[in-house]
């Protein structure tokens, strides 16, 4: 006699056999903190969140150093091109084959535009082209011997995405995680978008709301600060080899120009003369110093310069780039003739490389310490006298 129910004991409902997709609460996500990500990390944690990941499971790999790229990155290497790229390897190496626990997901996004302060002023907000395409690049080291993300179970997710252009972001990055995400929803995503925005103009207000507590003690007490002209990616200790560490060690304040205070009474007294005069059209203008505005952190640049140039208590300038950068060559004139002319120290570490040049650097902080030291109370005197009356960073009178 058959029996009716040993098929159905066996067989399988239209589910079974292929697992139900982990939640996404449970799944591990790496992302590579490099290049643009030192900028808009807050956009893809608000996104990654609203996704429906826990935040103990997105994983940072860890500042650049020597070491890792020798533990990690050895071997993997495609492109002879400048350090902030090159130090990508070790990296993806870190995700892949460093972690305690295994990742399910390398998220390492193709970023082509940022969503600058500056944007709707300047021409254009693009990344470095390098910028963009270093994901594909890097990527490359780790496909060549087999494919080392699928023999970790990592799914790998390189999403193009505008970030200066909000409203074709949730298509792109539809487009670009569906397959690491297989149950991802367009509305979703636009959900995610909206939420990974608000996260970053919330990290940026913050800071930016810091910057402006800082000048304000400075103004109040007469005190000189430095302010940094960098990429995003010189904030990196193994980057930027914090340099502006070593001076803070002094007392001196230090401001990063990404997160400097843009509120409309500072703007106003800072370049409403310019605007007023028809110099420029507003303060986020900089054709009067830059007429190529194609590149986002170029752009930001020479925005520093012009800031640092007329804020009094700004006495020295910090400029830092990297080795074969051949998108700051041809700022280094203007950046540092807007800030000389207007009587503000100005100290240069160009060709900045994977090894900390520790001497140089210690006797140059010697240096800027003993010009400030001598210097900053005239300094900050003179381009008092150049700025109009009613700084807004001073208690009203
Ligand atoms: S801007 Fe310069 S340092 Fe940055 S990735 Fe491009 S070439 Fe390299």
């Amino acid at each position: 006699m058959t029996t009716l129910t040993l098929p159905r004991w066996f067989g399988r409902t239209r589910s079974a056999g292929s697992a139900p997709p982990p939640s996404r609460s449970k799944l591990r996500l790496g992302i590579p903190r490099v290049l643009n990500l030192w900028n808009t990390h807050q956009f893809w944690m608000g996104l990654l969140g609203a996704l429906g990941f826990d935040p103990r499971n997105i994983v940072f790999s860890s500042d650049t150093s020597e070491e890792q790229g020798r533990q990690f990155g050895k071997g993997r290497g495609t492109v002879d091109c400048c350090y902030p790229v090159k130090c990508m390897s070790g990296h993806y190496g870190e995700l892949v084959f460093g972690q305690k626990q295994k990742l399910d997901i390398l998220l390492s996004p193709m970023i082509y535009t940022l969503p600058s302060f500056l944007s709707g002023h300047v021409a254009k907000t693009l990344t470095c082209p390098r910028v963009m395409a270093a994901p594909e690049n890097i990527k490359a080291g780790f496909l060549k011997e087999g494919d080392a993300f699928a023999e970790n179970g990592i799914r790998y997710c390189s999403p193009f995405v505008s970030l200066d252009e909000p409203l074709i972001v949730p298509k792109q990055l539809f487009e670009g995680m569906k397959d690491a995400l297989p149950d991802l929803t367009r509305e979703e995503m636009a959900r995610a978008v909206d939420a990974g925005y608000k996260a970053l103009h919330a990290f940026n207000d913050k800071l930016r709301k810091k910057s402006r507590e800082v000048l304000e003690w400075c103004a109040r007490e007469d005190k000189p600060c430095l302010m940094v002209v960098a990429r995003p990616y010189h904030m990196d200790p193994g980057i930027g080899h914090e340099i502006e560490v070593d001076l803070q060690a002094y007392g001196y304040p230090i401001l990063w120009m990404q997160y400097f205070p843009i509120d409309a009474d500072l703007m106003d007294w800072a370049f409403g003369d310019d605007v007023r005069a028809g110099h420029v059209k507003s303060a986020f203008d900089i054709h009067d110093v830059w007429q190529s505005s194609y590149s986002s952190n170029t752009n930001e640049i020479l925005w520093g310069a012009k800031v640092a140039a007329r804020i009094p208590w700004i006495a020295c300038v910090l400029r830092m780039s990297s080795y074969e950068c051949g998108m700051d060559q041809p700022t280094y004139s203007p950046v540092q003739q807007i800030v000389e002319r207007s009587g503000t120290l100005f100290f240069s570490f160009q060709d900045l490389d994977s090894t900390k040049p520790a001497g140089s650097v210690k006797i140059r902080v010697e240096t800027i310490t003993h010009y400030l030291e001598k210097y900053a109370a005239d300094i900050i005197n003179r381009k008092k006298a150049a700025m109009p009356p009613g700084c807004p960073l001073l208690p009203a009178a």
